[in-house]
C-alpha cells in the first residue's frame, strides 16, 4: 500500500501516518478486522496490497484515533491496555487487540473488554453500529479462548464533531463528547459458530483467488447497499414529500397531491462506490460497472 499526498499536508502527518505501528505481518493469518470484513474484499486487498494507494488525508482520524492508546496508558494501572490476543479456528491462526481489559476480580479471570473510536456524532446516534459490535464479539471469543471469562463489552466512542449547541437541543443527541456504548456478550457456542463460519469464508475466498477463481460475490448488505426507492415529489420543491420502497404506494400518494409525480432513484453500493479500496480491481464491481455502460450504449 503506497501512501499519497495529493492535498500536500505536513511532511510530518504523512510521515507519522506511514509509519503505522500496526504489527504487519504478526496479525496471524487473519486479525479481527478483516475476519469481519467481506472476505472477498480482504482477498482482493491481500492479492492487490502492491497496487493499493491511499491519500494521508483519509488517514487523519485513524492517526488521530492511535492517540488514545497514549491516551489510556495514563490510566488506572490495573486494565491491560492494547493486548493483542491469539487462538485457533478451523487451521487459521486468528488475532485481535483490545483497546482495553479492565479486570472484574484480582486474578483477573472475569474482565470486561472496552474499544474506543473516535468517530462521529452521526456514527452514533442510532447506537451501536453492528461491525463494531461484531469486532467485540471477535475479542470476546479470543479472550475465551484465553481463558477469560469476559462478563461485558463497550464500546467507548471519542465524538470529534460534538457541538455543546447542538446537545442543548436535547433529543437523541450526546450530551458529553464521550459516550459509552454497551453490547451484550454473546453465549459462547453460538459464537464459536460464527467465528468457525467467517473463518470458512475468508478460506473460500482466499482459495478461489488463488486458483484464479472470482470469490464469492459480496452480500448487499457487506456493499452497504442502499434500497432502490421512489420518491414523491411536487414542482418548486426540492427535497422529497416522502420515499417509498414500493412503487404503486408512492404514486397513489404523488396522485393525491397537485402536480405530484414519482422520481426513482436507484439503489446504491456505498461502500463500493466510496470506501472499497479494491473496487478498481473486483470482479463484482466491475461486472456491475461494465452492464450499466452497454445499458447507456
Ligand atoms: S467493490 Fe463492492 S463488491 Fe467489490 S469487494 Fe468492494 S465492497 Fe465488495
Amino acid at each position: 500500500m503506497r501512501i499519497t499526498n495529493v492535498h500536500h499536508l505536513p511532511l510530518a502527518i504523512v510521515e507519522a501516518v506511514k509509519n503505522d505501528p500496526y504489527p504487519h505481518g504478526q496479525t496471524g493469518d487473519i486479525s479481527a478486522t478483516s475476519l469481519i470484513a467481506p472476505p472477498q474484499l480482504v482477498a482482493l486487498r491481500r492479492q492487490h496490497e502492491a497496487d493499493l494507494e491511499e491519500d494521508a488525508a483519509d488517514r487523519i482520524w485513524s492517526l488521530l484515533g492511535q492517540s488514545i492508546h497514549t491516551i489510556l496508558e495514563r490510566a488506572e494501572p490495573s486494565a491491560i491496555t492494547e493486548r493483542r490476543l491469539f487462538a485457533h479456528c478451523a487451521g487459521w491462526r486468528i488475532s485481535g487487540q483490545a483497546d482495553r481489559i479492565v479486570p472484574l476480580d484480582l486474578e483477573y479471570e472475569t474482565i470486561h473488554i472496552e474499544d474506543y473510536k473516535t468517530t462521529s456524532v452521526w456514527s452514533v446516534i442510532d447506537g451501536v453500529k453492528p461491525e463494531w459490535a461484531d469486532q467485540l464479539h471477535v475479542l470476546q471469543w479470543l479472550a475465551a479462548e484465553n481463558g477469560y471469562d469476559v462478563r461485558g463489552l463497550s464500546i467507548v466512542a471519542l465524538l470529534r464533531d460534538w457541538s455543546r449547541n447542538k446537545a442543548k437541543d436535547g433529543g437523541n443527541y450526546p450530551q458529553a463528547p464521550v459516550i459509552t456504548l454497551t453490547v451484550r456478550p454473546r453465549p459462547l457456542g453460538a459464537l464459536h459458530d460464527w467465528i468457525t463460519s467467517r473463518v470458512e469464508r475468508h478460506q473460500m475466498a482466499r482459495a478461489c483467488l488463488t486458483g484464479g477463481i472470482p470469490p464469492q460475490p459480496c452480500t448487499p448488505e457487506e456493499r452497504w447497499e442502499r434500497p432502490a426507492v421512489f420518491a414523491v415529489k411536487t414542482p418548486g420543491r426540492k427535497t422529497a414529500v416522502k420515499l417509498y420502497e414500493d412503487r404503486d404506494l408512492a404514486q397513489a400518494h404523488a396522485d393525491d397531491l397537485k402536480g405530484g409525480y414519482v422520481e426513482h432513484r436507484p439503489g446504491e453500493p456505498i461502500r463500493c462506490l466510496h470506501y472499497c479500496p479494491v473496487a478498481a480491481f473486483c470482479p463484482q464491481r466491475q461486472a456491475e460497472l461494465a452492464a450499466a455502460l452497454d445499458l447507456a450504449a
